[in-house]
């Protein structure tokens, strides 16, 4: 296991990757890699790799479950044996269905669910490896996933965190920040329609560092909205290429 580290900020105001203050980790997003899926996406956000399959809209099963108004959203939040340092039980843990929970009412706001009744859509995500944030890498993947699958929608949901590490305000905390740092600040976006989906906040701050992280936290939902669209366009303008030369 990595020792704690005395600063998680050095004196040139470098964190431990490197990284400054307000910057995000590398995030690198593709859509359409599971033909067997009707959606899906995947996600690598720093050491974070999660992979989201979607089925549906497709009849409830258990049927009894269904409702006659809407359309329900399932979602399960899996992490591997082998996405964390030391093996995790693949059987679901309370963190795993807490999150399933957080993150099917971050995406469901961004889902017309009344145009399909008596429906279902099932969003299975799979975090193949954890670093911090798993969460808000979770969403992003989730929501392309769920556009993939052509399912009518208001806008995509973005998320990302901020936080608190020594006494600094800083953007996505990776694992150790995480876990040392001093408070973390998720927050899910619709950047389009300005509407939050998701807020929490696991930690102690003041109201003015409060609004730091969130404000820096909406930032960076907003870069990495640009990354999404860019995603879903490169996999259709690919595909649109194709049928041209066919
Ligand atoms: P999030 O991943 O959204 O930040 P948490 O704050 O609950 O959610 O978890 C922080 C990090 O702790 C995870 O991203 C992962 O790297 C690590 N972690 C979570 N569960 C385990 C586990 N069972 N064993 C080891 N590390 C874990």
């Amino acid at each position: 296991m990595n020792e704690k580290p005395e600063k998680l900020i050095d004196k040139k105001g470098l964190r431990l990757d490197g990284r400054k203050a307000d910057e995000l980790r590398p995030v690198k997003l593709e859509v359409g890699i599971l033909p067997n899926a009707d959606g899906s996406a995947y996600i690598e956000h720093g050491k974070n790799k999660i992979l989201v399959g979607v089925f549906g809209p497709r009849e409830m099963h258990p049927k009894h479950l269904s409702l006659s108004d809407r359309m329900v959203l399932r979602c399960r939040y899996h992490m591997a044996p082998f996405s964390v340092q030391e093996r995790k039980s693949p059987a679901p843990s309370r963190r795993e269905v807490e999150l399933s929970k957080v993150i099917r009412e971050s995406l469901e706001p961004s889902v017309f669910v009344d145009l399909y009744p008596r429906t279902g859509i099932d969003v299975f995500i799979e975090v193949l490896q954890a670093d911090g944030g798993t969460r808000c890498a979770a969403i992003t993947a989730a929501s392309l996933a769920i556009a993939d699958a052509g399912i009518p929608m208001r806008d995509l949901v973005v998320a990302c965190a901020a936080g608190k590490i020594d006494d600094t305000v800083v953007l996505d905390l990776m694992d150790t920040e995480d876990k040392v740092g001093v408070a973390d600040v998720p927050v899910a976006f619709m950047p389009n329609l300005n509407a939050i989906t998701l807020l929490q906040m696991d930690g102690v701050l003041v109201p003015e560092e409060f609004e730091d992280a969130f404000n820096m936290a909406v930032e960076g939902c907003k870069k990495i909205y640009a990354m999404q669209k860019d995603a879903l366009r490169n996999k259709y303008m690919v595909a649109k290429e194709q049928e041209v030369e066919e």
